[in-house]
């Protein structure tokens, strides 16, 4: 009788304490897991952030270079303040989500470097420096190497040769996703054509201004484009450049910050 009172009153000692210690064990497990997908999140926060600013830059040091004041714009556009002692010298605050500082430089190639003294990632990846752009298409050009036929590369491809050239570009510090070719296609035959404009929620057909890079020519111009539904190795279907010169919207320019406000400017006239 006495025993089934005590049952039915609810839980034993010893089930409380496997209960906890159950639960203890769950804990420990999984606060770290959350903590660090948590801080993870602010990391991507943040480098997104510094993508920004450094392409603020790139486009403010079209009007007169890589200036003081340019910098002050770019920190402004971007929707921070900070303090500017040169063109290649800035520090400013509240833009890290776990309370970071920005340092920004520009080195004489003008690669520009935003650095967080809380996150160890860089972001300097400038298409305008002639190094950097070489390197993205010879980094391609390698890729497709002995293939037949007019071989491309797509941005969004889940595909073998893509997934390749962003961990071969990573591998040598430069990282795409930080630059300003955020929809990218590379054809052979030095051509590689990107935009700013993520491409992957626009309808396909859809024409979106690029800019054209000629490893040949040294020249950055800006063209009309086509897209198209295209297929991956696992038959997924994404959005990609078709490369198809519709219209050329500016001529071949050697200083990349023209380009990019070439670029800006046609994406305005065409609704991006
Ligand atoms: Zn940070």
């Amino acid at each position: 009788m006495r025993r089934r009172e005590r049952g039915k009153a609810g839980f034993t000692l010893v089930e409380l304490i496997v209960v906890i210690a159950i639960l203890a064990i769950l804990m420990a497990v999984g606060i770290p897991f959350y903590l660090n997908a948590k801080e993870k999140s602010k990391e991507k926060v943040c480098e997104a952030n510094r993508t920004e600013i450094m392409r603020n830059y790139i486009y403010e040091s079209s009007i007169g270079g890589f200036t003081a004041d340019a910098l002050k714009q770019a920190i402004a556009d971007s929707g921070y303040s900070g303090t500017v002692t040169d063109a290649g010298n800035a520090t400013l605050k509240g833009a890290c989500p776990s309370g970071g500082n920005y340092t920004v430089s520009v080195n004489a190639s003008g690669t520009i470097t935003v650095s967080c003294d809380r996150h160890s990632s860089t972001i300097s990846t400038n298409l305008g420096d002639a190094g950097i752009i070489q390197s993205v298409i010879d980094t391609m050009k390698n890729q497709v190497a002995g293939i037949s036929g007019t071989p491309h590369i797509d941005s969004a491809s889940n595909g073998k040769r893509t997934q390749n050239v962003i961990a071969e570009l990573k591998t040598a510090g430069i990282d795409l996703s930080s630059s300003d070719a955020v929809t990218w296609r590379y054809i052979n035959a030095n051509r590689f054509y990107f935009t700013t404009v993520d491409i992957s929620k626009i309808s396909a057909g859809a024409q979106v201004p690029v800019i054209k890079y000629n490893s040949a020519q040294k020249l950055y111009s800006v063209w009309l484009t086509g897209t198209y539904s295209a297929t991956s190795d696992s038959k997924v279907y994404y959005n990609a450049l078709t490369g198809n010169e519709v219209k050329n919207l500016y001529g071949g320019v050697a200083d990349y910050a023209k380009a990019l406000a070439n670029l800006k400017a046609a994406l305005k006239t065409y609704g991006y």
